[in-house]
């Protein structure tokens, strides 16, 4: 018999998946679905983005390119991440990766061994507990609002065990809009160094906070050196499927991802490093404007699940809300189905993010605005 790799076992296939293939179910069955579940920006990529692509491949940028990524878009990074995340690095300490994804899987593989543990705050983006179990390692889940309240350093003293060699620290975080503040990221780091262990810091939507700041966990003093931090374009500039990403860490997790990238994809398409490398150069007035209307769709949101009872704190980033669902049903994954039954409303249950999600439901705000005034109508008809 055909026998694979046990590797894999432990780890799961994103619940998601089901819940974009119920909705399309209901589309096909001729319904209307307010969709709620999903986690790409309401914009499609920039003209100008998509005409840099164009012409790298007319300009046959076509070939094979340094597996790490090509020098100028790897300076272009270095210089952003100098200047706007305040992390002291050069050339050498940027890889291109195939999406944030590739480097989150660069990340865990490069730090876990078989048996270790890594602390990951929960509720977490949902591959992440899978990420760590293919690295054939453990996810310790530490509740956010837990840590938040009683203080981050004694709910990680709690949840830490000897074999614990890392920390996944989103911020802002992905499904609950908490943004770290600078006090937090202080004392995450500070644990860090006391016991010697690493952060593997997913900054997707730094880009994306409307209530304080973003701070960067490896602009503190000892932390460039034991931080991989992971970014991505999907979300800032509209390329979800474009599959751009980056991380910054330095050596010797450098060396381990660019093997990690040299035997996987081999880098990133070559032309679409020159699409990043565009990309960086969009005003700032221009992401300053989204953030506007991301943060118009957040408040209309979340005051619409509030009037009907479903009580929500207004993220302070990303663009999910996730609001306390059990009005509707206990059970996350029981509320989702009723929603999206009776009121063709597609979110997805808490408890995908990790049991701290349990009791929740997140609604993806980043589509158009008539779209979410037709969901606050459809709740209200569906909860009054
Ligand atoms: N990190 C978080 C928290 C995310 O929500 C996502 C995408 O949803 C990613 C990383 C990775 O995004 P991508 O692989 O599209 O770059």
């Amino acid at each position: 018999a055909i026998r694979l790799a046990k590797r894999l076992d432990e780890v799961g296939f994103s619940d998601i998946v089901q819940i974009r293939n119920k909705v399309m179910a209901l589309r096909a069955a001729g319904n209307k679905v307010h969709s709620l579940h999903g986690g790409e920006p309401y914009f499609e990529t920039p003209e100008a983005i998509k005409y840099a692509a164009i012409q790298a491949l007319v300009a046959n940028e076509t070939h094979y390119a340094p597996s790490s990524g090509i020098p100028a878009l790897r300076e272009a990074l270095a210089e952003k991440i100098r200047t706007k995340n305040n992390i002291p690095a050069t050339v050498d300490h940027i890889i291109a990766t195939v999406g944030g994804s590739q480097a989150l899987y660069g990340a865990f593989q490069v730090v876990l061994d078989p048996g270790d543990d890594a602390l990951v705050f929960s509720p977490y983006w949902t591959p992440i507990a899978d990420l760590v179990r293919g690295a054939e390692a453990r996810p310790l889940l530490v509740p956010t609002s837990t840590a938040r309240r009683n203080g981050i350093t004694a709910t990680l003293t709690q949840f830490s065990t000897p074999k614990t060699r890392c920390i996944y620290y989103n911020t802002p975080q992905n499904p609950s809009g908490v943004v770290f503040t600078r006090a937090e990221a202080e004392e995450v780091a500070a644990f860090a160094r006391e016991r010697d262990l690493i952060v593997v810091a997913d900054e997707a939507y730094e880009d994306l906070v409307y209530d304080g700041s973003h701070f960067s966990i490896a602009s503190l003093p000892g932390m460039a050196e034991r931080t991989i931090t992971c970014y991505t374009f999907s979300k800032t500039y509209g390329m979800t499927g474009w599959r751009g990403g980056y991380a910054v860490a330095q050596e010797p997790f450098m060396t381990a991802l660019r093997k990690i990238v040299l035997y996987s994809t081999n880098g990133v398409p070559t032309f679409i490093q020159h699409a990043m490398l565009h990309a960086l150069q969009t005003p700032e007035s221009e992401t300053a404007a989204r953030l506007e209307e991301y943060r118009k769709r957040r408040d209309l949101l979340v005051a619409g699940l509030n009037a009907v009872g479903l009580e929500c704190e207004p993220p302070a980033g990303a663009f999910y809300a996730f609001p306390n669902a059990e009005k509707i049903h206990k059970n996350s994954r029981t509320a989702a189905e009723i929603l999206l039954e009776k009121a063709h409303i597609s979110t997805i249950p808490g408890s995908v993010f990790g049991a701290q999600g349990e009791g929740h439901l997140r609604f993806g705000y980043a589509i158009s605005i008539p779209e979410i005034e037709a969901c606050v109508e459809a709740l209200k008809a569906f909860l009054h």
